[in-house]
């Protein structure tokens, strides 16, 4: 089994080294691959994702992606990586769960999961100026065939994790070419799974619902910008940023990534929270390598490990464990 390691910045090059262990725990025959990509790389070499570390990705049909910066001011030459990754490897869905764990700043009964378009919507990347630069014009789109596609995909995780609603979340009423098609063929795919309840909320309504009540929602189906901002939402109530796991699928290729960027606040001082990236590790044993025991012997690992009540700082804001003593103790409960 291949995976292709992308720590790229700050905390990534944290945070990653932790999921590695725990994954070698538990899968001894892993062969591993580093690649560089992001802003470092891109400052070093002029390319932010190298040739030769998508062909490596391609190859090993596994990636385990850290974090990388993006400036929000336009840089010549520079595009964010893991939009082109996502997009370059056909990972067209991006599954990010929350669930309760055992921390005081989660909340108890949440369990959802955000099903995220990934390859279209506004990040397609066609973005132009006009008036020397005073109006921006972004183009947006949304095709059946992607469409079709990711509501397949949100469908069937809802039956195969037993769950019983999907939420089709979108904004038809103000861009019915676009949304609109979104929603209408999430419909015409759920006429083909009778036994899941299926309904919408227009995105600002269910902005105000995932802050109000989260245990309202189950499998929420989204276009790329909303399930964006939706899951970050969603995170907050599993109890924060460092503990929200992602997994970029496609056909072919798998790449899991934490909900979180690489946080430069905090980069370098080895405090970073390393469990989202290792639940995100988990999700690629999986939906992608087809290994559920492994997967639910580090989720088990995780929860026990939180548990024990000692954690990084963002869960209780002062004196928390370093990344390696946080990640030393999901290694024990993992046996
Ligand atoms: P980027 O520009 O790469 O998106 P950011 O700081 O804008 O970085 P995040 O990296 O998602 O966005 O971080 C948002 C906040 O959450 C920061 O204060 C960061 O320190 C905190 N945070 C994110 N991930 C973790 C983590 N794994 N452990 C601890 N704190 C984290």
């Amino acid at each position: 089994m291949k995976l292709c390691v992308i720590k790229g910045d700050g905390i990534g090059h944290e945070v990653v080294p932790a999921a590695i262990r725990v994954l070698r725990q538990v899968l001894p025959e892993l062969e591993v691959h580093y690649a560089p990509a992001g802003w470092e790389q891109f400052e070093k070499s002029g390319s932010a994702l190298p040739a030769a570390t998508v062909e490596r990705a391609r190859e090993a049909k596994a990636v385990l992606f850290g974090a990388c910066s993006s400036p929000s001011y336009p840089v010549a030459g520079y595009s964010s990586p893991i939009v082109k990754l996502r997009r370059l490897l056909e990972t067209y869905a991006n599954l990010r769960p929350t669930r309760y764990l055992p921390v005081p700043t989660a909340r108890a009964g949440v369990d959802l999961v955000v099903v995220r378009e990934n390859t279209e919507g506004l990040y397609i990347g066609d973005e132009r100026t006009a008036d020397a630069g005073d109006t921006g014009t972004a183009t947006k789109r949304i095709t059946r065939y992607a469409s079709e596609r990711i509501a397949q995909t949100a469908f069937r995780l809802a039956i195969s994790e037993d769950r019983r609603r999907v939420t089709i979340v979108h904004k038809g009423n103000v861009m019915p070419q676009t949304d609109g098609l979104f929603r209408r063929v999430a419909y015409e795919v759920s006429r083909a799974y009778p036994d899941i309840e299926t309904d919408e909320l227009l995105v600002d309504t269910a902005a105000y619902w995932m802050v109000k009540d989260p245990t309202r929602f189950d499998v929420v189906l989204t276009p790329n910008l909303y399930g964006d901002i939706l899951s970050d939402m969603a995170a907050a109530w599993g109890g924060g940023l460092g503990l929200a796991p992602a997994l970029n699928l496609g056909e072919e290729v798998a790449i899991a990534e934490p909900v979180h960027g690489s946080a430069p606040d905090i980069a370098g001082q080895g405090i970073a929270n390393p469990t989202a990236v290792v639940l995100s590790a988990s999700m690629l044993l999986r939906h992608h390598w087809n290994q559920p025991a492994s997967a639910d012997r580090i989720d088990a690992a995780v929860h026990a490990a939180l548990s024990e009540g000692d954690y990084t700082a963002d869960i209780l804001g002062t004196n928390g464990m370093s990344t390696e003593e946080f990640t030393d103790i999901i290694c024990r409960h993992l046996g």
